[in-house]
């Protein structure tokens, strides 16, 4: 059996999916099964700066998003500028840090 693990929004592991028809590298988001196409490019900070969320996410998970409309705090910090996907719990995070200005 395979098992995938699922992390909270902060990065921490919150549980692990099991179950057959589980790829060896699936997309993360809960309850899906597909093949991931996309890593989240979420920038992270604190002790994480450089690195990136890397969730992965199928086509279906992955949210589009234009790097230029993203908060000032988080747009400094991104370092590629071609294709910015993000998962559903950074693309929350981001939607909230934008609707607070
Ligand atoms: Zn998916
Ligand atoms: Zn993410």
């Amino acid at each position: 059996m395979t098992c995938k693990s699922v992390y909270s929004e902060d990065g921490r592991l919150v549980m692990f999916v099991c179950g057959k028809g589980v790829k060896d590298h699936p997309c993360e988001t809960v309850g899906c099964s597909n093949e991931h196409k996309k890593l989240c490019d979420f920038p992270l900070g604190g002790k994480k700066t450089g690195q990136t969320c890397d969730k992965k996410m199928c086509n279906k998970h992955a949210n589009r998003f234009n790097v230029d409309d993203l908060p000032e705090e988080i747009r400094v910090r991104v370092q590629k500028h071609d294709t910015f996907d993000l998962c559903d719990a950074h693309l929350r995070h981001v939607t909230r840090l934008l609707s607070k200005k």
